[in-house]
């Protein structure tokens, strides 16, 4: 049930939002070009520009980038964990 290899979840650190694939980011006001932060570690393409903070499209709050990536065992205390456990339930009660 454990992934083999260690990638981070990527969500938004004050809702939980997750960013797909298609999602989009606006370098505004600097270059204007439209990219996925997540695929550059938050480096504009256009511009070159690093964007420490990342603004969450669901809740509209600004985070810290590096917030964003929630590590399986990493530092953080994991309360994702919960969700499985709660999911694990659903399936075996059925
Ligand atoms: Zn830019
Ligand atoms: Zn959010």
């Amino acid at each position: 049930m454990r992934h083999p290899m260690k990638e981070p979840q990527i969500y938004c650190p004050q809702c939980k939002w997750r960013p797909a694939a298609e999602d989009r980011w606006s370098c505004v006001p600097s270059c204007g070009t439209s990219w996925n932060t997540f695929w550059t570690g938050g480096v504009c393409p256009g511009c070159g520009i690093r964007w420490e903070k990342t603004q969450c499209p669901a809740c509209g709050k600004l985070s810290p980038h590096k917030d964003w990536y929630h590590w399986p065992d990493g530092s953080e205390p994991a309360n994702e964990a919960t969700q499985e456990d709660l999911a694990s339930v659903k399936i075996g009660a059925d």
